[in-house]
């Protein structure tokens, strides 16, 4: 049974159902698209996928929008040839978050029963107000075989930037607090509401994810998800943000979910700590509930899980990396990499960040093969791991820089492939960067695991 309910569509078709359902002449009006599940541990969300907007006898605009029963039919249809399920959308000419007039609630208990029997998949209605702020409910059977109707907690439009509408009755705006004063001086009362209400995961909690752990946690981020089972060593104490001798044989996920306490300036923090890989069911779906995910990894398969997650579920992820270069064992330089992974920008894997074969070379567990490894040389990228925590503390910091640009365009529309290089302490920006035209992960954009699902 699942606790939440989320809605994400990507922003050109969030365009494309604006531009339809916002009218001039303050009508309202009406359309249907196809969604594909994502079947989170907490969360089930609502991935639009397409949009089938109704031709001229389609529907009538008269004050209360209609439709006919052949459009109705035919995106039946449609959606029972795809495997997907069916949405329903109108609007409303007025700003903000919509509830349910009598005939909307007349309109969709009528189209529920016919659209799970063909779909076995729930209606789900969407409402946008004349500002673009969406409302959203499934339509559910209970155990009892009664329909029940629950109202969604957030609507995203996810892209370059994400905007979400929050149902506040779900997710009530976070209440001011002293400790978070400067923070909203800062971000302005409605961003400092918008990245709050997150749920941000992490995965990898070594030296760049509990860096970032603990920044989030200062700003009053309140709900965080944490994935790893890597346990602290002597040697992580150098760049473990929280850690300390006595922590030395413990789960990283434990000692950062005991600094994002002792650091956390909302009221009732909720972390999930998960002891998994993301390649592992467990891990998987824990991500799937998060709105935004930190990759603090180094390994090749996790990346390409979070790429794979990042289009086919709309979850944008928050990738970077450091490499430290040696000549003959003397220390050169160092230069870290950072890049959010979204819809409209390029993926981890045509970006080269991970190789392909090295995907497979893990899943086979060669990776972790002592006799493998040994074979490779010293300086091989798969056995070079050298960090240390002022390397740790920029990257993570700019991460966050990322995280607030996605979701409130502050420092600009947008940040792009950024790269710091020690030796002359330049940040270069990268933005000619661009899928291959054939790219697997943006092919599959919004469809969930119905294309194909990355654990095997
Ligand atoms: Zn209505
Ligand atoms: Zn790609």
């Amino acid at each position: 049974m699942y606790n939440e309910f989320a809605v994400s569509i990507p922003d050109y078709l969030n365009k494309v159902l604006l531009d339809h359902l916002i009218r001039d002449d303050g009508q309202e009006d009406l359309c249907f698209a196809l969604y594909a599940p994502s079947l989170g541990s907490n969360r089930r969300a609502v991935l639009i996928n397409e949009i089938i907007l109704p031709q001229e006898p389609d529907r009538q605009v008269h004050g209360n929008v209609s439709f006919n029963e052949v459009y109705f039919k035919g995106v039946c249809a449609l959606a029972m040839s795809k495997g997907m399920g069916l949405c329903f959308l109108h609007s409303h000419p007025f700003p903000g978050w919509q509830s349910m007039s009598d005939d909307d609630i007349k309109a969709e208990t009528k189209m529920a029963p016919t659209v799970e029997s063909l779909t076995n998949l729930p209606l789900v209605g969407l409402t946008t107000g004349s500002d673009g702020t969406w409302s959203a409910r499934v339509w559910e059977y209970s155990p009892n075989n009664d329909l029940t109707m629950q109202w969604v907690a957030l609507v995203k439009s996810v892209g370059v930037l994400m905007r979400i509408s929050y149902n506040d009755r779900l997710l009530p705006p976070t209440r001011y607090r002293e400790q978070f004063k400067r923070t909203r001086t800062v971000y302005g009362v409605q961003d400092h509401q918008t990245i709050s209400r997150l749920t941000v995961g992490i995965v990898g909690l070594g030296s760049v994810g509990s860096l970032v752990a603990e920044m989030l946690a200062r700003m009053g981020i309140r709900k965080f998800v944490l994935i790893d089972f890597d346990i602290i060593k002597e040697h992580n104490l150098d760049r473990q943000s929280g850690s300390s001798t006595q922590d030395v044989g413990k789960f990283k996920i434990a000692v950062a979910e005991e600094l994002i306490r002792r650091s956390a300036t909302c009221e009732n923090v909720s972390i999930e700590a998960i002891n998994s890989s993301i390649a592992l069911d467990m891990g998987y779906r824990k991500a799937l509930d998060c709105d935004v995910l930190f990759s603090c990894v180094d390994r090749p398969l996790p990346r390409y899980i979070l790429n794979h997650i990042a289009y086919s579920h709309l979850i944008p992820v928050i990738d970077g990396g450091i490499k430290v270069r040696f000549e003959k064992s003397e220390f050169e330089t160092a230069e870290w990499q950072l890049q959010t992974v979204t819809v409209g920008k390029p993926c981890l894997q045509c970006l080269g960040i991970y190789q392909p074969s090295e995907v497979d070379l893990e899943r086979n567990g060669k990776l972790d093969d002592p006799s493998y490894m040994a074979g490779l040389d010293n300086d091989h990228h798969l056995k070079t791991n050298e960090n240390i925590f002022p390397f740790s503390a920029n990257l993570a910091s700019m991460e966050i820089f990322h995280l607030i640009a996605l979701c409130t365009q502050i420092g600009g529309a947008e940040f792009n492939i950024q790269r710091y290089r020690l030796v002359h302490g330049i940040i270069s920006n990268y933005h000619n960067d661009h899928c291959d035209p054939n790219c697997a992960f943006v092919n599959s954009t919004a469809t969930g695991d119905h294309h194909f699902s990355p654990l095997q």
